[in-house]
């Protein structure tokens, strides 16, 4: 059935487009059935989740956290976490720079931004974020890459409220992209999920990341 769900929602992703399989909640069990069939991009919103998970599986799965990270919490996941999308302080960037250099590793980042009219999400505005990529220490960070954006939209229906904060993220994607900080690794604009994904890749989106239309409904 996971392998069903998969090949229909990739039958209908441009081939520019990054599926990311959010698991959370989901035993290694299902993973393992997603990973089987050819899915190597998994996406978890908790440090100790992911921790539990990751020795289980397969060493070729991309990792990406995808949920609040506090920055005592980068340690735990550092030595092999492949994307983590939810860059909202330079505080955060710093503490993953350190621990990038530890491990001797560059991570990659995406900077989130508040993009949703909930007040409960977290994420950036344009100009914090131009304050983090240009605070003088920046420019050090060797152990981080600024791989591009994320942003979650409203949870709502009205289709017309979520094309707009999506275009509005990348907008901030296509401004920032031109700031003299930022390299030319910066390329990914990470929204849209199970019941917005078509409206995103409308406006711009180049990963998606998919939990529910994947891997069923979540219980919690
Ligand atoms: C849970 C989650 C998703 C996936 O949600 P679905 O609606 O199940 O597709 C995507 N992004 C983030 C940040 C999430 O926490």
């Amino acid at each position: 059935m996971i392998k069903d769900n998969l090949l229909k929602i990739k039958e209908s992703l441009p081939n520019d487009v990054r599926l990311i399989a959010v698991s959370k909640t989901k035993p290694i069990s299902l993973i393992k059935e997603a990973y089987g069939a050819g899915q190597l991009d998994f996406g978890e919103n908790k440090v100790q989740e992911l921790i539990n998970k990751q020795p289980e599986l397969s060493s070729d799965i991309r990792w990406h956290m995808i949920g609040h990270l506090q920055s005592n919490k980068v340690k735990y996941i550092a030595p092999f976490i492949h994307m983590i999308h939810g860059v909202d302080s330079f505080k955060l960037l710093n503490e993953i720079n350190k621990q990038g250099k530890k491990h001797d590793r560059i991570i990659n980042c995406l900077l989130q931004f508040h993009i949703a009219q909930e007040s409960t999400k977290f994420g950036l505005d344009y100009e914090s974020a131009k304050e983090i990529i240009e605070n003088e220490l920046f420019i050090e960070f060797k152990n981080v890459c600024i791989c591009g954006v994320m942003g979650m939209a409203t949870f709502t229906h009205q289709e017309e409220q979520v094309l707009s904060e999506f275009e509005y993220l990348h907008k901030i994607f296509i401004k920032l992209a031109k700031h003299p900080s930022i390299s030319n690794s910066f390329k990914t604009v990470s929204m849209g999920m199970s019941n917005d994904y078509k409206l995103a890749i409308n406006k711009g989106s180049n990963m998606v990341r998919i939990g529910s239309k994947i891997f069923g409904e979540r219980i919690n």
